[in-house]
């Protein structure tokens, strides 16, 4: 297996790493995966401009480590979600997740984007007699709360190509997309209208000064109006904010994805098993893409930013499909990869102003970030921009965490 993701097989676009970087500007983002040139693309559109975007090893961000997954929702299943904020937080903060999935495609539709987007839904199996209850009763709960959802009973999903498996919970509204064409194509429209963009500016350190924010790097340091921290699981590595309020921790997430396969799958849309342990997609060029496995692992793959798949995973995975796929011809595994993921202390994202109102954050996606992010940027820069947001705008205010 060639250690190596499959969507970076589209050339990653990157920054200037040869000029000396600029010692003032206006807004400086930390971070080029979908956070930062989402934050960059929107804050243009509000009519900021003098806009840098850094970053640091970009080919290692999760942007292109992903799933591909757009999904409703967050992590938890509706029913997980109700039992840790209640019913009515839980459909509100449920009904904005559909909303921010949305962008994705709204934004796609008006750049014109060749991204391989594709609403075409989501199932959620369960792999056990619990998990199956929990199912049912999370779409009981999305239709009580009035989202389309529907349950599908486990003869159906026998049909469909599993095996091993239970009932499902079907989704319609989420969606899939190539990470590393949306992000491209968000990043050269950002460049299009004069953004800047310097690569493989290691950010040491952060803080308020005067007149504006110190942002240290081992290629000099930058004076700027104001920063947007857009670096999710790396955020605590250079900014006190993150680093002292554990807000947003690193854990590993490892996916492996087949040779083009000759057989037909049923279910090609995104997947999950075991309580979203497991995800899925089979791509454009019909291989499977299955990661997850990691709450198997002795760690968890928790606290860690070391890219290297863990050879545990990667078996653990082929063991996987091979018990829950029906496939009769024999799968040659072609890529293997890991990627680093934030989860977050609130299990939503931190959107806003940090303790500093020139430093604004937009991460803390836990394991949701192509979902989460774009919309999650555009709302950050409607914050900045002084605009009415929408109410639940609280739930991911930094602030609220001092
Ligand atoms: C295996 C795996 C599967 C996933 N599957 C899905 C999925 O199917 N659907 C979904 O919604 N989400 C999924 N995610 C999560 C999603 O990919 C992330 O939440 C999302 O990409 C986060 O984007 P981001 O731009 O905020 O952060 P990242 O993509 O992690 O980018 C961080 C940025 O910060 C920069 N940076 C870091 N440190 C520094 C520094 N010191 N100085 C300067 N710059 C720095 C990096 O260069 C990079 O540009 C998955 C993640 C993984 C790893």
């Amino acid at each position: 297996m060639r250690n190596f993701p499959y969507w970076l097989e589209v050339e990653l676009l990157t920054g200037d790493t040869k000029s000396k970087l600029p010692t003032q500007n206006g807004i400086t983002i930390i971070g080029s995966g979908l956070s930062g040139v989402s934050a960059g693309y929107w804050l243009q559109k509000k009519g900021f401009d003098d806009i840098t975007i850094l970053d640091f090893k970009p080919h290692e961000a999760a942007s292109y480590r992903n799933c591909g997954h757009i999904l409703y929702g967050t992590v938890e299943s509706m029913k997980a979600f109700t039992s840790l904020h209640g019913f009515e937080k839980a459909k509100e903060l449920w009904g904005y997740s559909i909303q921010i999935c949305h962008q994705v495609r709204e934004t796609i539709k008006e750049l014109k984007l060749e991204a391989d987007y594709k609403q075409d839904g989501y199932l959620v199996i369960s792999i056990d007699e619990t998990e199956d209850k929990e199912c049912k009763e999370s779409v009981e709960l999305l239709n009580k709360a009035g989202f389309e959802s529907s349950y599908i009973a486990s003869d159906e999903i026998k049909k469909l190509g599993f095996k091993n498996c239970f009932g499902a919970r079907h989704e319609k509204g989420s969606a899939q997309a190539h990470p590393v064409k949306f992000r491209n194509g968000l990043l050269k429209e950002f460049l299009k209208n004069g953004g800047k963009y310097y690569s493989d500016v290691e950010v040491t350190h952060l803080q308020e000064v005067s007149d504006g924010v110190e942002i240290k790097t081992k290629r000099g340091n930058i004076k700027c109006d104001a920063v947007v921290i857009a670096a999710n699981a790396y955020s605590k590595l250079f900014s006190p904010f993150f680093a002292q309020r554990g807000l947003v921790e690193p854990f590993r997430g490892q996916i492996i994805t087949s040779h083009p396969l000759k057989h037909q799958f049923k279910v090609k849309h995104p997947h999950s098993f075991d309580h979203g342990y497991e995800y899925a997609l089979i791509t454009e060029d019909n291989r499977l893409m299955i990661g997850g496995w990691r709450n198997h692992s002795e760690t968890k793959e928790v606290g860690t930013f070391d890219i290297t798949p863990n050879p545990y995973i990667e078996k653990g995975l082929q063991e996987f499909a091979e018990r829950h796929y029906e496939i009769s011809e024999k799968i040659n595994w072609q890529y293997t990869w890991a990627g680093i993921m934030g989860s977050s202390s609130t299990s939503l994202p931190f959107i806003g102003p940090t303790n500093s109102d020139r430093i604004f954050s937009c991460s803390g996606y836990t394991g949701h970030g192509f979902s989460w992010a774009h919309g999650s940027a555009l709302l950050l820069a409607q914050i900045m921009a002084g605009e009415e947001t929408s109410d639940v705008a609280k739930y991911f205010n930094p602030k609220q965490l001092k």
